[in-house]
């Protein structure tokens, strides 16, 4: 069955669980520090290694960050909840149990809007709830860096205890053959809406954002099916590429009569494909209970609502307002948008360039480089005051739209401003009007039929001349500059 039967025949339903690491500057439940990138267990203390007799004590910032996700997530909040131990062995977890929250989650209940092909979609908020992250395990001496086949296993535990928020979705019916799109669109949003908030930088690639994609198939009319939960979606397209191969894989087993087993499944970032993880743990399984070491947490009202009054603008009113600014159509904006290029292009115009300047080298030239390379926009290599300089240039006549092209690659390659570039790389457009007469009469004079034809009016052989004045200045003249001083040299007008 192609995907489109599938769709005719059976209803997906799709959940998603989003975990977003906070930026809080220190951990959860101690103040060790939470730097990227640090030596292994450089930050770690006797709370976030469990040593015996540590004492939690909770971070105020990481709640007040989940109360702000929770608000802009239109949730309600909690007046008075608790954390939950979650107990599960495994080596990158060294109290072998994980704080995080159960039955009394900070945040319930909201939803988040999201448009896709001019449609709205409501998707509904579970409830987004407060936890803590686990160190990392680092397998070596084998082949795949997997633990089958390694030699040893090394353990950091810096990341250990760095707040994390889950956000669930309640289950989504009725999306039909849309659902891999508004699952990704979902994700989408509710990044763009993490970012405002400035609580964490949301970058999938590096796991500050981390996605588990539930998808079930059911017949029309039947109760929902059985889920699979796919782990490890760690792009916006995966999360769009995941949703679309359970679909897949799940009513080919359907259809043959089979059954789905509720299990974790593994996203395969080659083939775009699943596999089977472990059979799925229940709640039981974790032997959840309140907290003895932490007290509730009972926001109070007040601050509540002063959070709430200094939400920043929504990302969809954002947009809806810079799309006016731009003069630019919906499509157009919803390209920004699915390109992750909306604040690269608004501080570009802070920067000094026009809309149109902005959006045409981080929509043009950067976004293929990033896809070329692999990397999100805002990782290519040149920033928005480069590129602002970079259409400066250009509206000052310096630079052509092909030098600048030259100039901007020499950018994300790492050679620095581009008006460093166009220094080291003698990339500047051809001013001197002495040069250039000097290029323009050599090139009459090497081509005197040409030449001839132009003067008895067949003013379209002049592209021929051109072209050459261009070779001899590589491509460094302005080409209306030239075709003009050709014209005037010939003395047609
Ligand atoms: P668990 O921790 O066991 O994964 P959660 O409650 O955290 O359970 O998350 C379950 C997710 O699966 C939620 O997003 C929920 O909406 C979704 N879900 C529940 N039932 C179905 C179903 N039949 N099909 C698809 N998704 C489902
Ligand atoms: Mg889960
Ligand atoms: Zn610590």
């Amino acid at each position: 069955m192609t995907y489109d039967e599938i769709l005719t025949k059976y209803e997906p339903v799709i959940g998603l669980e989003t975990h977003v690491e906070l930026g809080t500057r220190t951990k959860m439940f101690c103040g060790c520090k939470t730097d990227f990138g640090a030596e292994p267990n450089t930050q770690v203390c006797p709370v976030c290694l469990a040593l015996p007799g540590a004492l939690p004590v909770a971070n105020r910032a990481g709640i007040e960050a989940t109360i702000r996700i929770g608000l802009a997530l239109n949730c309600d909040i909690a007046e008075w909840c608790r954390m939950a131990r979650k107990n599960y062995f495994y080596p990158d977890m060294p109290k072998n149990f994980q704080t995080s929250q159960y039955d009394e989650p900070l945040c319930t209940d909201g939803y988040v809007d999201v448009t896709v092909n001019g449609t709205e979609y409501r998707i509904g908020i579970e409830r987004v709830h407060l936890e803590e992250d686990t160190g990392k395990t680092l397998h070596v001496g084998g082949a795949t860096g997997r633990i089958h086949g390694a030699t040893e296993s090394l353990v950091d535990y810096n990341r250990a205890g760095i707040p994390l928020v889950e956000i669930v979705t309640k289950p989504v019916p009725g999306l039909g053959a849309l659902a891999p799109e508004i699952a990704k669109a979902y994700v989408a949003e509710l990044r763009d809406i993490v970012r405002s908030l400035g609580v964490s930088d949301v970058r999938m690639e590096q796991g500050s954002m981390r996605c588990d994609v539930n998808t079930s198939l059911n017949l029309p009319g039947e109760e929902w099916g059985t889920r699979t939960e796919t782990k490890n979606v760690n792009s916006l397209r995966s999360v769009e590429r995941a949703v679309r191969s359970e679909i897949i894989r799940q009513a080919a087993i359907l259809d043959d009569g089979g059954k789905i087993f509720q299990e974790t499944r593994h996203f395969q970032e080659t083939t775009g494909d699943t596999r089977p993880g472990r059979s799925k743990e229940t709640a039981t399984d974790y032997r959840y209970f309140p907290e003895p070491d932490l007290v509730p947490i009972a926001p109070d009202p007040a601050w509540v609502a002063s959070l709430r009054e200094s939400l920043p603008e929504k990302p969809s009113v954002k947009r809806a307002r810079l799309r006016e600014d731009w003069g630019i159509s919906e499509v157009d904006m919803q390209s920004v948008t699915n390109a992750g290029a909306v604040e690269l292009i608004e501080e570009t115009i802070a920067a000094g360039a026009s809309p149109a300047g902005a959006r045409k080298w981080w929509m043009g030239e950067l976004a293929r480089r990033a896809n070329e390379l692999d990397v999100d926009l805002a990782e290519v290599g040149a920033t928005p005051a480069q590129v602002a300089a970079l259409q400066k240039l250009v509206d000052a006549g310096k630079l052509n739209d092909k030098l600048a092209r030259q100039v901007l690659e020499g950018v994300v390659a790492g050679e620095g401003d581009p008006a460093d570039v166009m220094a080291a790389r003698g990339l500047e457009v051809v001013n001197d009007t002495g040069a250039l007469t000097k290029a323009v009469d050599d090139a009459i004079a090497a081509n005197p039929e040409i030449a001839a034809k132009i003067r008895d009016g067949k003013v379209a052989a002049a592209g021929a001349l051109v072209g050459a004045v261009m070779k001899t200045t590589r491509g460094q003249a302005d080409a209306k500059a030239v075709r003009e001083l050709l014209l005037e040299r010939l003395g047609v007008s």
